[in-house]
């Protein structure tokens, strides 16, 4: 029997581990009958709309838990995510991931948590993203994240593109994209959102921000203006990069490869808030700016910046201005000011070291002509003096 590639994929889809048995319904679960031991299922939806899907290989990176105890297994205590949807990882595709869609919706209104993982395209109306078909007609991301966003617990909105637009939305924009935030504002959309930017998001930040949802509701998670969770985005980059001492002493890299601040390669650490620095990235290993790359802003708003992701910011917020050099003004000019001070001060000390020197040899100085030469001395012979 011939069969076609999508006539594969859905069987393939239907015996597959990344489908049915990470979505187990109805609990209790795994034959648990006693009601104080049955665990809660909350469905988690993820809907990637206009997306590189950086947002899903960076939570795959997750190392403590990993990606798969966090989302199907039994972390939570007394509850358990169920991945139903996610057009990456699972394998069941076609109509019968619509189908599982369309079930967990209608049997979990207003209980799963929905994720937004891209910008939304609205400009032809949305066909620019389609994920799926009804009845033969292509779904656009725009209608999903609308018809969903109605009905579930909470939305979280995952990366710079979802949270703030990111990439897709920057100038010209020809797709006209937009964030979850602005959706639901076209739409008149009240329900809760949950931004987690970042481009990608810290794998830490989505599975942080989706178990203390679970765990305590949204009052467990307190959110900044911006929708953040401020457990993640509390605090300035600046504030907790270890070149800050640098930024404060003037000792600027001028070119990549250099020690020092990176504030004039363009470094956005002063007006970006994350927990890059005490986090690190790929298991700890290290972050952005210890790495010797700015940080490029990518949790804030205005990334990536319309003029340049280089192009140096004032600082947002200077704790001690009285000790701060001028890197809020012209950073040039008193950086290059430092240097021509520490030159000078190097000249002048050399100037001195070598009159010092030569005072020593005997080669200038008053001392030369007025001191006269003992007797039997190593001077009354011509010689240097001895060295003690
Ligand atoms: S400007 Fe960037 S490199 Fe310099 S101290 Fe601030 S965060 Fe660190
Ligand atoms: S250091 Fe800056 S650019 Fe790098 S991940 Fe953190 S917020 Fe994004």
């Amino acid at each position: 029997m011939e069969l076609t590639r999508r006539e594969f994929l859905e069987r393939a889809g239907a015996v597959s581990v990344f489908s049915f048995s990470w979505w187990r319904l109805p609990w209790p679960a795994d034959g648990q009958t006693d009601p104080a031991e049955r665990v809660a299922e909350i469905p988690l939806i993820w809907m990637a709309t206009g997306a590189c899907t950086g947002c899903s290989v960076s939570l795959l990176n997750a190392a403590s838990p990993t990606v798969r105890f966090a989302l199907v297994g039994n972390v939570l205590p007394g509850k358990r995510l169920a991945l139903a949807f996610h057009t990456t990882l699972m394998a069941s595709s076609g109509d019968m991931a619509m189908r599982m869609l369309d079930r967990v919706v209608q049997e979990h209104s207003g209980g799963y948590v929905l994720v937004v993982d891209g910008a939304t395209a609205i400009e032809e109306r949305g066909e620019f993203c389609a994920i799926g078909e009804r009845d033969g007609k292509p779904i656009s991301g725009y209608e999903h994240i609308r018809d969903l966003g109605r009905n579930a617990l909470a939305t979280i909105a995952i990366g710079a593109c979802a949270s703030f637009g990111g990439i897709p939305a920057a100038p010209p924009n020809p797709t006209q994209c937009i964030s979850v935030a602005e959706l639901f504002e076209r739409e008149r959309i009240q329900n809760p959102i949950i931004n987690v930017p970042g481009c990608p998001p810290h794998p830490d930040w989505v599975i942080g921000t989706i178990s203390a949802l679970v765990l305590g509701g949204l009052g467990a998670l307190k959110l900044d203006a911006l929708h953040r969770p401020a457990m993640f985005f509390g605090s300035l980059i600046h504030d907790n990069c270890p070149y800050r001492g640098h930024f404060e002493r003037g000792e600027f890299a001028q070119r990549f490869g250099d020690h020092g601040c990176l504030i004039k390669l363009g470094c956005k650490g002063p007006m970006t808030h994350a927990d890059c620095p005490i986090r690190h990235w790929n298991g700890g290993v290290n972050w952005c700016v210890e790495a010797g790359h700015p940080c490029v802003g990518c949790c804030e708003p205005e990334f990536p910046f319309e003029e340049s992701l280089f192009q140096p910011v004032q600082p947002a917020q200077l704790t001690f201005p009285g000790t701060y050099p001028a890197a809020a003004g012209d950073r040039r000019r008193q950086a290059d000011a430092n240097t021509y001070a520490a030159v000078g001060m190097i000249g002048t000390a050399a100037f001195l070291a070598g009159v010092g020197v030569a005072t020593a040899a005997g080669k200038i100085g008053p001392a030369d002509a007025e001191v006269e030469a003992e007797p039997g001395t190593d001077r009354e012979k011509g010689d240097a003096p001895a060295q003690p």
